[in-house]
């Protein structure tokens, strides 16, 4: 996997104790633009229906263009990660995260499962939160749903399709939390898409439950957690206006505060 290349590379991010290595902040900030303004357009690559053999070609080709103008443009992503932004998405391959933003390489730190489901107990969705909050310090979180959901649309129906029915209960949670709105929608589709909508805000509120995300909100790190929706059909994405900043922003049941340090050096609590 990509990313874990980049995660592995402690001097690449700007937690504590990491080292810029040689690459300025003007250089930092020109690189997104930079590698913009290079985007390799559909006419460059074979898009589907192609073999490993089209998959290299493409690759190589998107190489040589990313260093057309810019010899150092890979020796500069190698040299840093400094994504401002966590996106936590949908599997689903018409909705790839950086090509829809607009964002480059380097841009955006990704998580995707099926239906952007943030499960409180799922270790691999804990673990990229706490990477991007905690190391790579980014400034948001999005997590973005999208219409004509297969998981969604697959948790509203009775067919048992296989193990990933575990995984929707989690989406049959919310079709259950919020039954009575659902019940008041009768046509398919519009329901559907309302329940699209509420996961993604359950996810949100998913987020902002777990232990990573309230320690930087106690810690006075900021830190913004947003709720879009993508549209297939226009390519175009919705926020849902559903963005906490804090911890006053979710249900006090779910909050929780960091434990008091002892009370003295070498206590040892009574048994
Ligand atoms: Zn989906």
């Amino acid at each position: 996997m990509a990313p874990m290349a980049f995660m592995t590379a402690a001097p690449l991010v700007r937690g504590a104790g990491a080292t810029r290595a040689a690459v300025t902040p003007r250089r930092l900030s020109a690189l997104p633009a930079r590698a913009a303004r290079r985007a390799p357009s559909a006419a460059n690559v074979s898009m589907v229906g192609g073999s490993l053999n089209d998959l290299l070609s493409n690759n190589l080709e998107w190489s040589k263009h990313m260093t057309s103008d810019d010899p150092d443009y890979f020796k500069d992503l190698v040299a840093m990660q400094q994504p401002d932004y966590l996106w936590i998405g949908c599997s689903d391959s018409r909705v790839p995260a950086n090509v829809i933003v607009g964002l480059p390489p380097g841009a955006v730190f990704v998580h995707r499962n099926i239906a952007n489901v943030v499960a409180h107990t799922d270790f691999n969705v804990l673990s990229v939160i706490e990477y991007a909050v905690k190391v790579l310090k980014v400034r948001h979180i999005l997590v973005v749903g999208h219409d004509n959901c297969g998981g969604v649309k697959a948790s509203m129906g009775d067919e048992r399709v296989g193990l990933v029915d575990n995984w929707l209960t989690h989406i049959r949670d919310v079709r259950r939390r919020h039954a009575v709105q659902l019940a008041t929608i009768d046509d398919f589709d519009a329901r559907m898409d309302r329940l699209v909508q509420l996961n993604v805000l359950e996810q949100v509120h998913n987020v902002c439950s777990t232990t990573t995300v309230q320690a930087a909100w106690n810690e006075g790190q900021p830190l913004s957690v947003h709720g879009w929706i993508y549209r297939l059909s226009d390519g175009l994405i919705r926020d849902l206006g559903f963005r906490v900043d804090g911890p006053e922003g979710i249900d006090a049941v779910y909050r929780t505060v960091a434990p008091r340090p002892p009370a003295g050096k070498g206590v040892v609590p009574e048994v």
